[in-house]
């Protein structure tokens, strides 16, 4: 294949400037005829891995994807390119899927995604037979993992693809990390011939930042105002209850937020959920229930009022965040609550004794996370496999968090918790240290313990600070048949004993954050644009996307947007320019936009 040749398509048809990561690699092994599995974090550019190929081999692309909405999305956003793409799922009637059946038979068509129930039908499968098919492109292809959530057991039988069309390239492609997974790929899809393309997992354009839990959400609106005012983002929080308060607070404060979770019923979520989707600044409070099929590249930040299970479960939906490359906050709040709460699931989960065991060693890995003075990238990285040096863009790299030598401390919360019987919570505890004699202390006379008032020379959320890493570290555990009283551990002896230096991660008071600051670092900088201009240019897009029924940025990213507003282009050669605008959009939207930049 002539690289020329893809690269021309890449920036008249799709308006790239160039390929990105392995991308070039990919598409030039697909086009000669090769097969491929690939491995992409979210956001990566999976999809241009097999819609260029599509365009550059004769015939009809078939795109196998489990997720009827994207479907939709990604078609109307191709349609805007000017390719030829259609989908068969079960939201089109008969009429309108003989049409779609017509045009592939004649060859009208670049791409067509379908459901892989309706790809596997024998009906389907003949048709294929009489058609010229470019290329089998498998996205989401962990659905094949019977080990995964994502598991649909009709991807088990894409195998079939290879035995009737020995000669047509398949790509699988997945964002998936894990080595178990990889190899079910292979083999539930035959693809022992594939070459296997394994990108860094690394998202370097999202801020990672763990910030200790006071009042969580003051210090979400906090963020969000300083931040990220009327931008997109999703808050995850634990429990319904708690998503429907949040999002009903957050209303409150101006911000535009809707709740979503499994409770609500089912016109609701689809209704928040398309509106997340399609409007500006809509921030989406929800539980873990939202987030699979959700493909809006505009995300800016995603915010955890509670702690994940998993590093697994946190990357995934960190990853949610950034996916158009300009910079992404991943925000979380964490205090000892969250650890005895987690805990406490663990503890009173139904699951098998070995269940509960992995379910302690993934939430260790967290609390590793969370808890660390290094690099919060190279920590999450380490965890899938990968090796990297601190990355400048997570909060322990902008602002390196002090570390104490808290062994004195440690063992003054210790002893306090053994004086007091191994009954009681920290903020019981944290009044005993500080020599408070409220009802409670005096009632059980805990003011004429020895450990009454030791810890005076340290404030309350200092040693909220130390309860939380004593748990986190295995020191002390909560004790769920005692309502979370603390008690001591084995690990907790030796520095008992002063036989051990506990170091901790102190609470820093966190500076205010200077444009600078919030915009360093990030891969792929948003250009500085004329503010009201770029406002005038969202309005022109929303009118757009409202009149067409597709998502705003299917139209054009916010990055585009902002290069137009910062290069104001004068004729539609200087358009042609901006990254983001192919010959198709030059065609359709450069007149337009060229009169609203003059003003007309
Ligand atoms: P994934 O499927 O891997 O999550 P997508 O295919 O949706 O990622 O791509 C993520 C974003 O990156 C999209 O907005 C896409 O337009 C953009 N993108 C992909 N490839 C390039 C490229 N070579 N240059 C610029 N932007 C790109
Ligand atoms: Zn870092």
């Amino acid at each position: 294949m002539s690289n020329e040749r893809a690269l021309h398509v890449l920036n008249t048809v799709f308006g790239h400037p160039a390929f990105r990561g392995a991308q070039q690699d990919i598409v030039s092994h697909i086009t000669d005829g090769g097969d491929a599995l690939v491995l992409m974090p979210t956001g990566g550019g999976k999809s241009l891995c097999y819609q260029l190929p599509a365009l550059l081999r004769e015939g009809t692309a078939l795109v196998v994807s489990p997720l009827i909405a994207l479907m939709q999305d990604q078609v109307a956003a191709l349609k805007q390119l000017g390719v030829r793409a259609a989908f068969l799922n079960s939201t089109l009637d008969g009429r309108e899927i003989n049409a779609v059946e017509r045009a592939l038979r004649d060859g009208e068509l670049d791409l067509l995604y379908v459901a892989p129930e309706r790809l596997m039908m024998p009906r389907m499968l003949d048709l294929l037979a009489d058609t010229r098919v470019a290329l089998f492109a498998i996205d989401e292809a962990h659905c094949v993992s019977q080990w995964g959530h994502d598991f649909r057991p009709e991807y088990m039988q894409l195998s079939v693809l290879h035995e009737r069309f020995p000669a047509v390239p398949r790509i699988a492609l997945t964002a998936t990390a894990d080595p178990q997974t990889r190899v079910e790929i292979i083999r539930q899809l035959a693809l022992d011939e594939a070459r296997v393309f394994v990108s860094s997992f690394d998202r370097p354009n999202i801020r990672y930042t763990i910030v200790d839990k006071q009042e969580a959400r003051a210090q979400l609106l906090r963020f969000i105002r300083e931040e990220h005012p009327n931008e997109a983002g999703i808050v995850y929080c634990l429990s319904r209850k708690k998503v429907d308060e949040t999002a009903a607070w957050l209303a409150t404060q101006d911000v535009q937020a809707l709740p979503y979770h499994a409770g609500m019923d089912a016109a609701a979520r689809a209704n928040h959920q398309a509106r997340f989707q399609r409007e500006d600044g809509t921030v989406v409070v929800a539980t873990i229930a939202f987030g699979m099929g959700i493909d809006k590249p505009d995300v800016r930040f995603v915010a955890h009022l509670d702690l994940p299970k998993s590093i697994e479960g946190y990357y995934q939906e960190t990853g949610r965040a950034g996916r158009d490359g300009l910079a992404a906050d991943a925000w979380m709040a964490y205090g000892l609550g969250d650890v005895v709460q987690q805990r406490r699931m663990i503890d009173q989960s139904e699951g098998s004794e070995a269940f509960r065991r992995v379910s302690l060693v993934k939430l260790e890995a967290l609390l590793g996370l969370c808890e660390t003075a290094g690099c919060r990238r190279v920590r999450l990285l380490d965890y899938f496999g990968e090796t990297s040096t601190p990355c400048g863009n997570c909060d322990s790299c902008l602002e390196p968090p002090q570390t104490w030598d808290a062994t004195e401390a440690a063992r003054k919360a210790l002893s306090c918790i053994y004086r007091t019987g191994q009954r009681f919570g920290a903020v019981h505890l944290i009044d005993v240290l500080r020599g408070r004699a409220t009802e409670r202390v005096s009632q059980w006379n805990h003011d004429k313990l020895n450990v009454f008032g030791i810890g005076s020379d340290l404030d309350e959320a200092a040693w909220r600070n130390v309860f939380r890493q004593l748990v986190a570290l295995g020191y002390a555990r909560p004790d769920h048949e005692a309502y979370g009283a603390l008690r001591l551990t084995d690990a907790s002896r030796p520095v008992l004993k002063g036989d051990e230096r506990v170091e901790m991660r102190s609470v820093t008071p966190r500076k205010s954050k200077t444009a600078a600051r919030r915009r360093a670092k990030a891969s792929d900088t948003m250009p500085a644009a004329d503010e009201e201009l770029l406002a005038q240019l969202k309005a022109w897009r929303s009118v757009q996307a409202s009149t067409q029924s597709v998502p705003a940025y299917v139209i054009f990213h916010d990055r585009t947007l902002a290069a137009i507003a910062a290069a104001q282009p004068e004729d539609l050669d200087a358009l042609s320019e901006i990254a983001g605008i192919g010959a198709k959009k030059l065609e359709r939207y450069g007149p337009a936009l060229l009169d609203l930049l003059r003003g007309s």
